[in-house]
């Protein structure tokens, strides 16, 4: 069974297609530039590349695009798009309507769409390409959609409501969505079985640290808090997104620099986090280097990133009164050996203790770091929530 998921944003379609026997990428690629000129970079399993300029002026010729090389040319892989069993989409906002995976139909991406309000960067974005999708391959072929935030809903009241007016969240469905779901469960389902027990017994905190970052308590496989919120724009500081901040000093700067929300908006989710604080760059590695260089706002930035991940283990070891394992995971949590180290240091109250030399140097390999005798156990476990789609699409339309 072929698989092929789709990560549709508003000018670019990232697409993997997998084969479900071994679960091996059999091509991958960006078709992006959508709506500006075009730009498809398309790579086999045996290492064969297309990287070329088009023209994509929406997201349906970005699909014609899309099986054009996948069945035709120098990188085909597969004879026709019968051969692809299913279509998985991301889809950054379930809301309160998605709670898990589900089939699409014509209703399905008109509530996508519907959502767009809660988030106007990805849904809208979603449903062009679903609708694009729909024109463009068999009308046999099923399409799957995979929420970022389902695997939060089952999140109590306590933790998803904010203390504004009731009528926010009746009215305006203001509340904690929390997103990289799909993350979160891939890496947890994986946690459970390297360490050999059933994700029903243990309390976990994933810590999924990338350009967006978020952490969620996990206990018994249910997510019960998680750090993003609203959007994701909540939580720990991140590449460009300011992280938790205190909203009294949102309208404060806004009323100081004439800021407009959107203005405002912007402010928080692009010139904030790493970025505004150094100065410098968004990006982690050039973060750490000018760190070592003795730079003093990249070595804050990068404090306050490990103090945050340090308040979120210990508040959410206390919701869930224990902690059997601690996870890092995405690019900087997958790569970052001295930010692992200096999360877990003088974590030893909450009985971590890391295995120093099992961290130095380790990245992108799901392995233990915490020492033989540390309480709580501390991995590295490698994300894939390509994979977990396909999963996902293979188990719902195997039961069609
Ligand atoms: P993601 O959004 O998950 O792709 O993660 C991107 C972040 O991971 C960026 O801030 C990168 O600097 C960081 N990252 C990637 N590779 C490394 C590495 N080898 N060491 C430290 N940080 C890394």
């Amino acid at each position: 069974m072929k698989i092929l998921v789709i990560n549709a944003g508003s000018s670019s379609l990232k697409y993997q297609l997998i084969n479900m026997e071994d679960e091996s990428v059999i091509a991958k690629g960006n078709c992006d530039r959508i709506g500006i000129d075009g730009h498809i970079k398309h790579t086999t399993f045996d290492g064969r590349v297309i990287d070329t300029d088009c023209t994509f002026p929406t997201h349906t010729e970005a699909f014609e695009k899309l099986v054009e090389v996948l069945t035709t040319g120098e990188g085909k892989v597969i004879d026709s798009m019968s051969e692809i069993s299913a279509v998985g989409h991301r889809i950054v906002q379930g809301a309160e309507i998605f709670s898990k995976t589900t089939l699409v139909t014509d209703e399905v991406i008109q509530q996508i769409d519907d959502l767009s309000e809660l988030a106007p960067v990805h849904n809208h974005p979603h449903a062009l390409a679903l609708r694009a999708c729909k024109k463009v391959i068999p009308e046999t072929t099923p399409q799957v959609v995979v929420f970022d935030t389902a695997f939060h809903q089952t999140m109590p009241e306590k933790a998803f409501m904010f203390g504004m007016p009731y009528e926010c969240y009746e009215k305006y469905h203001v509340r904690k969505y929390g997103f990289h779901g799909t993350s979160h469960r891939f890496v947890t389902q994986a946690l459970a079985e390297a360490l050999g027990k059933p994700l029903s017994e243990l309390k976990i905190v994933s810590c999924h640290l990338g350009n967006g970052s978020s952490i969620t308590a996990v206990d018994g496989g249910k997510s019960v808090d998680t750090s993003m919120g609203f959007t994701p724009l909540d939580g720990v500081i991140m590449g460009t997104r300011s992280g938790c901040v205190d909203p009294s000093a949102v309208t404060f700067i806004e009323n100081k620099k004439h800021l407009s929300p959107s203005e405002m908006s912007d402010y928080l989710n692009k010139k904030s986090g790493f970025l505004g604080i150094s100065g410098i760059s968004s990006d982690n590695r050039d973060i750490t280097a000018a760190a070592q260089h003795g730079d003093k706002k990249a070595q804050l930035a990068g404090e306050m990133l490990r103090y945050e991940i340090k308040k979120y283990i210990g508040s959410y070891a206390a919701v869930m009164n224990g902690l059997d394992a601690v996870l890092f995971t995405g690019g900087i949590g997958e790569n970052s050996d001295d930010l692992r180290a200096d999360v877990c240091r003088d974590m030893e109250f909450f009985g971590i203790k890391l295995d120093e030399a099992a961290n130095a140097g380790l990245r992108g390999k799901l392995q233990r770091i915490s020492a033989p005798d540390s309480k709580v156990e501390v991995w590295v476990v490698p994300t894939n929530e390509e994979l977990l789609i396909a999963r996902d699409t293979r188990d719902l339309v195997g039961n069609l």
